[in-house]
């Protein structure tokens, strides 16, 4: 009997993969024609000081169906990194945010903006002529521009992604880690690479300040960011508690919806010209 309900297990396992891996298939389509179909758009979510005020907005891919559905991106970016859809995305979102910036500039509101830069994107040989590209056609400052790159990029070939790293910083660029603390890699990065910024992930923030272990890790991060000179934004603010925490240890910067959720970026310039 025991043996009969352990085949059927197993049965029922492989049919969910199967499953899933129809999804992910039809996914990929989708997602290939939902860039020519103008199903793609990017919302910005601003970026605050420990005084509230403005300071730069990360730019996040939004995907809305036909039909109206959204397909969030932690389930179709992952595709797009497995299928390679990613490159092109990519492409199109350094374009984004190229007339993001432009529109910001006449508006009177030069914020700084932050991309997601994937890992599949970054290792394509052509990714530092394509970013110049980009900057050049649109005639934008890449210093305006944060890259944020996870941990998950740093584990193979750090003598390559490294000299990438430096060429795009040479033209202005500045790196952020994204997510920081969850991935697998060694601290040892930190003091070989030209970063700018840490960026403390929602889960640490989620436990704080009520959890000591998970302040304990805000507070860690926050002391060696200070000590390596680099910026900090926290992630995931979502209550007075959290700001208040903050203010009282080492000021970072903050991103979360206390403060702002991702907008259009017809709706952040209104929001910017009633004064943030
Ligand atoms: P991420 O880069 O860590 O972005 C932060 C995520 O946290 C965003 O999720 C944002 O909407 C969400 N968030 C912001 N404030 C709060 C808050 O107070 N509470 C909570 N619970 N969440 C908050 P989103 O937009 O769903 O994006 C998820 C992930 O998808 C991003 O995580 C990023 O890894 C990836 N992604 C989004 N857009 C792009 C893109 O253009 N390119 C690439 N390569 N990845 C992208
Ligand atoms: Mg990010
Ligand atoms: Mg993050
Ligand atoms: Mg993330």
């Amino acid at each position: 009997h025991a043996k009969a309900a352990g085949r059927n297990g197993v049965a029922v396992f492989e049919t969910k993969m199967l499953a899933a891996a129809e999804r992910q298939l039809t996914l990929g389509r989708d997602l290939s024609a939902a860039l020519d179909n103008g199903e793609l758009s990017m919302h910005l979510q601003l970026q605050v000081d420990h005084a509230g005020q403005p300071v730069g907005a990360e730019m996040l891919m939004r995907w809305r169906r036909a039909d109206g559905t959204f397909v969030p991106p932690d389930i179709f970016i992952p595709v797009a990194e497995t299928t390679g859809m990613i490159v092109p995305l990519g492409q199109w979102v350094l374009r984004q945010a190229c007339l993001a910036r432009l529109a910001l500039e006449a508006a009177g509101h030069p914020l700084q903006l932050s991309i997601n830069v994937s890992p599949r994107q970054f290792r394509q040989p052509e990714f530092v002529a394509q970013v110049r590209t980009a900057f050049e056609e649109s005639g934008v400052t890449p210093h305006a521009f944060v890259f944020e790159v996870t941990e998950g990029l740093l584990v193979e070939d750090f003598d390559m992604i490294t000299a990438k790293m430096r060429e795009l910083a040479a033209m202005g660029i500045r790196f952020s880690i994204d997510d920081f603390g969850t991935g697998y890699s060694s601290l040892g990065y930190l003091k070989k690479m030209p970063l700018y910024e840490l960026k403390i992930d929602k889960s640490f923030m989620r436990d704080t300040p009520h959890d000591a272990n998970g302040t304990a890790i805000v507070q860690t991060i926050l002391a060696m960011a200070d000590h390596l000179g680099l910026r900090v934004v926290a992630e995931g603010i979502e209550t007075e508690a959290q700001a208040r925490f903050l203010a009282e240890n080492g000021r970072p910067c903050m991103q979360g919806y206390l403060y702002c959720r991702p907008l259009p970026l017809a709706e952040l310039v209104a929001r910017l010209d009633r004064g943030g």
